[in-house]
């Protein structure tokens, strides 16, 4: 019991101490330092935050199952949670807390059966974890009192709080009594958070735990400068060049993730996608897929990843800049975790450099520039890598299995044609350089305009202009074509541009980053299946007719 004196100190009962013996855990993380003993002693609410992975469950689970009065069947503590597989993580984590007590934990979430639900809570259950939609299921069905209630936990507090829960979970706190203490957790917790949680609580303590030293110190953070159409490249160069790449890649919409995984598929990666439009049993077996790493590169949204365990990650990649240097240090605190090096890359198009200077000043990292891999450079390693790999397999004596076919093949052919020919086989075009295309320097200030390509867009800094094959005939005018454009790209109206509507046709500008996509959506969608929205061309008031044939690359 020697190295339990960590959590003994902090006041925890015999039967936590139990429990916690049971996991292993040697000591208390700092957020289960600070929490736990205010917890257990005096009756304020508390904010608490520190990064994904810290223990936060256990800092407010252990005090908590510490002051609940066994088997009398009242719901003393209600956890709310974003998702069902957080609700099921945070339940699984309770109950492992026990520690023999006759503390009944219950987890409700959508899509499970009513009956099951209705059979527990009327049996009677201490702690409930749940999704919000379910549980305002049973307030209202009145199959879920809580009127003994204690302890209500908002686990993941940022996103309870945002706008598209916080009507339900303003109605679920209603149903509560007057008298109780109300938690909130999250890794990160913006001000505008902060300022609408007090509405809900008393008096209250904010928890800290910087999360500067937590991520920084194993995780080396490189920044790449990309043009926004060269970041599927970018990227595969940087999954090419790393032996192990088993990562996270955050994009900003749905959409996207969907884009970026399908195009790694493709190109022949394991990847999948993860985002809110997902189906709870399809994102379940792809988390799955990922924990055993079939699937090795998870490409997702802020909120789909959110909260969710995964260790031994070897990057985070920021394909698309977060929204704030919290965000930042949320991402990449993915990485580096249990003592292992990790690393985070960002990617950085000219336009979005100020705003990475901003994350980096802000969240104190050290954000070093890099080149990306040339494409040379990518298939020498990958030459040397395979006469390693070889040499390894030989040293190992592991090569024994197939001894029959090299001598049938060796019995017909000299021994450097066989292995080049299975090299090929093997390999297929690994090593052929076309597999790469071109990526473009960055700073296209660098370039002078009469180089380009006539087909190229007047590309201004990060900003493409479009040609959109709607006018004022077509009752078009510039408030529904943002609609329009901003339904599609999921984009802030003040990111589009000098809006010119003509009688057969528009103008627009937009976000380098969202052009190709938007040309992609509406590739069809005009007169007689012709695009509908194509890259201006020549001159920013050009009235030439839209191209039938928009620029594509692979
Ligand atoms: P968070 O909610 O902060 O993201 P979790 O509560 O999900 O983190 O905990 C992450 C993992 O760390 C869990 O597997 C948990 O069992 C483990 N853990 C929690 N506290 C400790 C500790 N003191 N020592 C070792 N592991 C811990
Ligand atoms: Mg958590």
């Amino acid at each position: 019991m020697n190295n339990l004196e960590n959590f003994k100190k902090l006041g925890l009962s015999e039967k936590s101490l139990l429990a916690i013996s049971k996991k292993g855990f040697e000591k208390p993380t700092q957020i289960q330092e600070l929490t736990i003993p205010l917890l257990l002693q005096n009756t304020k609410d508390i904010i608490g935050q520190a990064q994904t992975g810290t223990g936060k469950t256990a800092a407010f689970g252990l005090p908590i199952l510490d002051q609940i009065t066994e088997n009398t069947g009242n719901v003393q503590a209600l956890i709310l949670a974003p998702t069902r597989e957080l609700a099921v993580q945070v339940a699984e984590e309770m109950n492992s807390f026990r520690g023999g007590r006759k503390i009944g934990v219950l987890t409700v979430y959508g899509g499970q059966s009513y009956d099951q639900q209705f059979r527990r809570l009327k049996k009677g259950v201490e702690v409930v974890v749940g999704t919000p939609g379910r549980l305002i299921d049973h307030l209202k069905r009145g199959t879920l009192k809580l009127d003994q209630l204690k302890f209500v936990i908002l686990d993941e507090a940022d996103e309870m709080l945002n706008m598209g829960f916080i009507d339900d979970i303003e109605l679920i706190l209603s149903k509560t009594p007057q008298e109780k203490r109300v938690l909130l957790f999250s890794a990160t917790m913006p001000q505008r958070i902060v300022q609408l949680a007090q509405k809900y609580m008393s008096e209250y303590e904010i928890i800290k735990v910087p999360s500067k030293q937590l991520t920084v110190n194993l995780t080396d953070q490189i920044y790449f400068e990309v043009r926004a159409s060269d970041k599927f490249e970018a990227l595969c160069r940087i999954i090419d060049v790393e032996k192990e790449f088993y990562a996270l890649v955050f994009c900003r919409t749905k959409l996207k993730t969907d884009q970026l995984s399908n195009a790694l598929i493709d190109r022949g990666y394991d990847a999948a996608s993860l985002h809110g439009d997902i189906s709870q049993a399809q994102r379940e077996r792809i988390l799955s897929q990922f924990k055993k790493q079939r699937v090795t590169i998870l490409v997702a949204t802020d909120v789909a990843a959110r909260g969710i365990d995964i260790s031994d990650l070897t990057h985070v990649l920021n394909y698309s800049l977060p929204q704030d240097p919290e965000s930042y240090v949320h991402r990449i605190g993915r990485t580096g975790r249990a003592g292992k090096q990790g690393t985070a890359i960002t990617f950085v198009t000219p336009s979005e450099y100020r705003k990475l200077m901003q994350i980096q000043r802000v969240s104190k990292s050290e954000i070093r520039k890099e080149s990306l891999p040339k494409v040379k450079h990518l298939i020498k390693l990958k030459r040397e890598r395979i006469v390693s790999e070889v040499n390894e397999i030989i040293e190992a004596g592991n090569y024994h299995d197939h001894l029959n076919i090299a001598n049938e093949l060796l019995a017909h052919y000299p021994s450097d044609q066989v292995i080049s020919a299975l090299i090929t086989h093997a390999y297929k075009d690994e090593f052929s350089s076309e597999k790469y295309t071109e990526i473009h320097e960055p700073g296209t200030k660098h370039v002078p305009k009469s180089s380009r390509k006539s087909e190229s867009s007047p590309d201004m800094e990060g900003i493409t202009r479009l040609f959109i094959a709607l006018g004022r005939k077509d009752k078009m005018n510039p408030h529904k074509l943002i609609a329009l454009i901003q339904k599609e790209a999921m984009l802030d109206a003040h990111l589009i541009g000098d809006v010119e509507v003509y009688d057969n046709f528009s103008f627009a500008n937009v976000p380098f980053e969202e052009a190709e996509h938007l040309i992609e959506t509406f590739r069809q969608k005009g007169r007689d299946k012709k695009p509908l929205i194509v890259k201006a061309k020549g001159k920013t008031k050009s009235t030439k007719k839209p191209s039938s044939r928009s620029r594509r690359k692979r």
